[in-house]
């Protein structure tokens, strides 16, 4: 039997898929559907694998939105300030606010996949049955 390739660990990070087995969504539906975007499955769909690791598991996923925040600000920051020609400073905030206010979502499903990923202590197992 031939074995079928499994998504890269970065691919399945960024499809926010299950770390163990790299195909089961983490989130119910997709994040562009605001009032919903939140909800995510306690077990994997495909392996079982439990997503909450422990009670209060992802309270650590804030030290992650945080980075991605600093990282975002820098970045519009940086970007106003080569292409815009350092525009007032109004214009910072409320770049900044709008972007953080259009991009909840992804930073708030994101923090959770790659904190699961870097500190969930699950590691890939191919040989979990795969989706289809
Ligand atoms: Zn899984």
């Amino acid at each position: 039997m031939k074995n079928v390739k499994s998504p890269s660990a970065l691919k399945a990070l960024a499809g926010a898929k299950c770390p163990q087995c790299r195909t089961g969504n983490m989130f119910v539906y997709p994040w562009w559907q605001v009032p919903k975007f939140s909800k995510f499955y306690q077990n994997c769909p495909t392996c079982q694998l439990r997503f909450d690791r422990e009670p209060g598991f992802f309270h650590g996923a804030m030290y992650i939105s945080y980075a991605l925040i600093v990282a975002m600000v820098t970045n519009a920051s940086l970007i106003l300030y080569i292409l815009f020609n350092n525009p007032p400073f109004e214009v910072y905030i409320y770049t900044i606010v709008l972007l953080n206010i259009l991009l909840f979502p992804l930073l708030f499903r994101y923090s959770r996949v790659i904190y699961l990923y870097l500190f969930g202590g699950v590691k890939f197992d191919s040989s979990l049955p795969k989706k289809k």
